[in-house]
């Protein structure tokens, strides 16, 4: 029988539970909806704001972050 790792386990869950969050550094230039627009949109002010979701593995966030021009976007936990 396989034995699971719960140190693995615990990393897993801590990884799904990541979110992102852009900072006050944003100039609005809409790269991380144009790659994520499911993620993030922009605001009325003009700047870029993360969506709330359940869970945001999947969705392109770290090509957004890597196309970021400002280095606006990182993750949190
Ligand atoms: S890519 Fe960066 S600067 Fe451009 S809208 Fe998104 S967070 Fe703002």
């Amino acid at each position: 029988m396989t034995q699971i790792d719960p140190t693995k386990v615990a990393t897993t869950i801590t990884a799904l539970k990541r979110k992102p969050v852009v900072s006050s550094a944003c100039i609005g230039c809409g790269a991380c909806v144009a790659i994520s627009g499911d993620v993030f949109e922009i605001n009325e002010d003009g700047y870029s704001i993360v969506k709330d979701l359940p869970d945001y593995e999947g969705k392109d966030v770290d090509d957004s972050i890597s196309a970021c021009p400002v280095n606006a976007i990182r993750w949190t936990k």
